[in-house]
């Protein structure tokens, strides 16, 4: 609580009362807990790939006579660091800017097209893992009114999450719906799954179950943090059903009609 008093005088400066404001500022406090938090966490994520990518450059500065076999070695994690700072900085970014986006539009989104683009960006990523992705859509017109590029950047999120985490020859299933005034989206696979006690902590930044898994895969840890902002944004949910070792389930409701 922060109280604030502001004195009154009469002419000859005598008190003659006083305005408190009470404030609670419980919420802002934790808010820039949070922020200073969130810096912390970002400089941490971002000096691990760095130090790596500095401490390599420097070896094969000193080493002029390193051998081939090391110094493609050296130059492999170099090239893979530096990607992983990359997508860092593309989510870090990407984060902030759904934090402030003040102009987001609403249109007409047919949500069957946008999961046949996405689809096209992940097809490869899929196929190399032999992982078969299907999508449910009786309906090819459903639509909503809401924000394009958020409907697909929640499907890539979760289509992407569901290849990383489903081994070899896995399955991945979409599946597009409404029901009553929302517009849901369920993707679901048939991977690792994710342990109850994970479960409330998985959408935070930067929480990973498994830190070494998430980050062999490319994971940044930012992307359920970011479906799940756009999400609110949207006024809409996002639920989570998950087995360990069975597969997990992600359903998205949004509202068809989300005029902003
Ligand atoms: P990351 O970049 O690590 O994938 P996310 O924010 O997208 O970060 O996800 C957070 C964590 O939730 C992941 O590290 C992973 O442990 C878990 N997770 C997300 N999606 C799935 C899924 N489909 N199956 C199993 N675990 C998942």
């Amino acid at each position: 609580i922060k109280l604030d008093p502001v004195y009154l005088q009469n002419t000859d400066n005598v008190i003659i009362g006083s305005i408190v404001n009470i404030e609670n500022i419980t919420e802002k406090v934790k808010l820039e807990n949070m922020r200073s938090d969130f810096v912390a966490n970002v400089s941490h994520e971002l000096k691990t790939p760095l130090t790596s990518i500095t401490g390599f450059v420097e070896t094969l500065i000193l080493n002029e006579n390193i051998d081939v076999e090391n110094r493609n070695k050296f130059l492999g994690i170099i090239e893979s660091e530096s990607d992983r700072l990359k997508r860092l900085i593309d989510d870090i970014l990407l984060l902030s800017f759904i934090e402030n986006d003040e102009n987001m539009v609403s249109e007409k989104v047919k949500v069957y097209e946008v999961f046949k683009e996405v689809y096209n960006i992940i097809e490869n990523i899929a196929k190399s893992k032999n992982i078969e992705i299907v999508c449910e859509c009786d309906d090819k017109n459903i639509s909503a009114i809401s924000n394009r590029d958020y409907i697909s950047q929640i499907l890539l999120n979760l289509v992407d999450n569901a290849i990383k985490y489903t081994p070899k020859d896995g399955h991945v299933k979409v599946i597009i719906d409404t029901k009553e005034d929302f517009l849901i989206i369920r993707v679901m696979d048939d991977g690792v799954g994710i342990a109850e006690k994970d479960i409330d902590r998985i959408f935070e930044r930067f929480y990973r179950v498994d830190k070494a898994r998430s980050r062999e895969v490319g994971g940044t840890g930012l992307g359920l943090a970011i479906t799940k902002h756009i999400v609110k944004i949207l006024e809409g949910t996002i639920e989570v059903k998950s087995q360990i070792g069975k597969g997990t389930e992600f359903i998205v409701s949004i509202p068809k009609n989300f005029l902003n």
